[in-house]
């Protein structure tokens, strides 16, 4: 089996030092295990999307001295086969369309999950408003999920429970995240999917959809997250700073050790491109095939 990693970035605005972590781990263990890596532009939500972000963020990677390998996929141009599986999940009576505003799900949730309240499944008993565009929801089974992380061991979730009948189209027309990942990590044959932690409570939610469409589980690697003073994590929204495009080593080191790789000292002036063939080597590559 060939090793086959991916890199998703969301276009948000520009890549910062918590996403360059999350890019070289992601590198570093492709390059490490002889694989493949793949950049994916996780262009969904058109709404929150900024203009140019796309672009800044490949010119960025290529500063960096990233290389993937083939095209690169954008995500907006893949509705038709989110749709397809969609389509699948309906055959298969595992989803169930819901018109309820989130107003009425807050009033009426007796539950709160890990990420607000737990839809109480009012429109899968009852008969939907028709003149209303619903949302689509995965009809949770009533089951622990449990998978084996490559960095933090193994792992479970009861998603009916911690998370409830989760939406994969929401009424304004646009496929959820959790949907649209899986779709692509198994159009794109992804063998190993490395991220940040932050996504570790979503990964359950996909292994539950590659199950409902016959889709193979990629192997999980979730690394820790990069967090400011404030102790948030880095984003757009706790205004991050751009990653600048000089020092590129210092920056690549600064990620290294980050991610306990130990740089030696010779390495920030050292180019781009001997960062990483000193990295690749370093990278502890257990989670090989
Ligand atoms: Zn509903």
């Amino acid at each position: 089996m060939q090793y086959i990693g991916r890199f998703a970035p969301s276009p948000t605005g520009p890549l910062h030092f918590g996403s360059l972590v999350a890019a070289v781990a992601s590198y570093c263990d492709a390059k490490a295990n002889q694989g493949q890596w793949l950049l994916r532009i996780e262009d969904l939500d058109r709404p929150r999307e900024v203009v140019g972000a796309s672009d800044d963020i490949i010119y960025t990677l290529q500063a960096y001295g990233f290389v993937w390998d083939g095209d690169i996929l954008y995500q907006s141009a893949r509705s038709t086969a989110y749709q397809t599986a969609l389509d699948e999940l309906k055959l298969q009576g595992m989803v169930y369309p819901c018109t309820c505003s989130r107003k009425t799900i807050t009033d009426t949730a007796e539950q709160k999950g890990i990420e607000g309240a737990i839809y109480p499944q009012t429109c899968l008993h009852q008969t939907i408003d028709l003149n209303k565009t619903p949302a689509w929801r995965f009809k949770t089974p009533d089951q622990e999920t449990r998978f084996n992380d490559m960095a933090l061991g193994l792992q479970s979730q009861q998603v009916a429970t911690e998370i409830g009948d989760f939406v994969i189209k929401r009424a304004d027309g646009l496929f959820a995240y959790q949907l649209a990942v899986i779709v692509d990590d198994a159009a794109q044959g992804v063998t190993h999917v490395v991220r940040g932690a932050d996504l570790l409570t979503s990964t359950a939610r996909q292994i539950l959809l590659q199950d409902a469409l016959g889709f193979t589980h990629p192997i999980y690697r979730h690394t820790p997250i990069v967090m400011n003073t404030l102790g948030q994590k880095l984003s757009k929204q706790t205004q991050a700073e751009p990653l600048p495009l000089d020092s590129v080593s210092t920056h690549l080191c600064r990620a290294f050790d980050f991610l306990t790789l130990n740089p030696p000292a010779y390495l920030v002036s050292a180019t781009s491109n001997d960062c990483w063939e000193w990295a690749i080597q370093a990278w502890p590559a257990s989670s090989s095939i």
